[in-house]
């Protein structure tokens, strides 16, 4: 009897340990949730990705169109193998740029999210065969990679920026971003100024963090800020108010579709990289349905 208990106690520590082990590492590598010490839910909490109750409606009463917005975050080759936040923000740099040969060979248009707005009300011209580009974080891949391949294809996209993560390691910095927006291929964006899981967070400080990071993005790189990605794709009915309030006119969410109007337009869905290959991605786009 006491031999068991002696070999249950110590089953029971090493589990402890390897649990304790594996944990550590998902929280403290690299990634979205390493340098933010506020709040750390999982970077893909499932419940986060539904629209807020509050906010949902029992019929829809404006017109809904097709626009594939595609949500990247880090595009490079991991070197670290146990980055495992990083490893599923990731896509490989072939992998990507087979993205932008398949777009390109079916004559795929890319737009701007500042754009949707007048997609919808039908002041800009549209075909189905059209993508939006995001790639959300700032990460310093995006100006070493993806910039130069965005350049080759000539398609455009948009970036959502930290305002206070600008130039730390891994991340872009002041120039590299100047860089980018001259180019005329790149719409900046605004990703608050700390990454803070807003829907949580009290309203004066979840304020600042969608005011200020608006107002010193423009201040800095002398260019409207007009769109706005919620970090972790956390918001509330506040949080959309805020948005609306800070003169924003769209912002995305992580909520899964392709399909957008009017009434999504300060949470307009996005879908993740993950869902295509170069191979299959136009039949994806083209034969999406909600
Ligand atoms: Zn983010």
């Amino acid at each position: 009897m006491k031999k068991r208990v002696i070999f249950a106690f110590i089953l029971g520590f090493v589990l402890a340990l390897v649990f304790f082990h594996l944990f550590k590492k998902e929280k403290t590598k690299g990634g979205v949730t390493s340098f933010n010490n506020h709040f750390e839910p999982p970077y893909y909490e499932k419940k986060v990705f539904k629209l807020p109750k509050e906010l949902e409606k029992k019929a829809s009463v404006s017109a809904t169109l097709k626009i594939p917005i595609i949500m990247y975050h880090y595009v490079e080759y991991i070197k670290d193998v146990e980055d495992l936040i990083k490893k599923r923000l990731d896509i490989n740099p072939d992998l990507f740029e087979g993205h932008l040969k398949a777009l390109k060979e079916a004559s795929y248009k890319t737009y701007f999210v500042r754009e949707i707005p007048d997609i919808l009300e039908g002041k800009i011209e549209y075909s189905s065969r059209s993508a939006v580009l995001t790639f959300d974080d700032g990460y310093k891949d995006f100006y070493t990679i993806v910039f130069p391949l965005l350049k080759k294809y000539q398609m455009k996209a948009t970036i959502y920026v930290i305002a206070n993560f600008i130039g730390k390691p891994g991340f872009m910095n002041e120039k590299e971003i100047k860089e980018v927006l001259d180019s005329g291929l790149i719409e900046l964006g605004s990703h608050t100024l700390d990454h803070l899981y807003l829907k949580l967070i009290p309203q004066t400080v979840a304020r600042k963090q969608i005011f200020e990071s608006k107002k010193i993005l423009e201040e800095k790189f002398k260019v409207k800020v007009e769109t706005f990605a919620y970090p972790y794709g956390a918001f509330s009915k506040k949080t959309v108010d805020l948005v609306k309030e800070a003169g924003y006119k769209a912002a995305v969410s992580v909520i899964p579709s392709m399909i957008q109007s009017k009434e999504n337009l300060f949470y307009l869905s996005r879908v993740r990289p993950g869902i295509f290959t170069p191979k299959t991605m136009i039949k994806v786009i083209e034969s999406y349905k909600n």
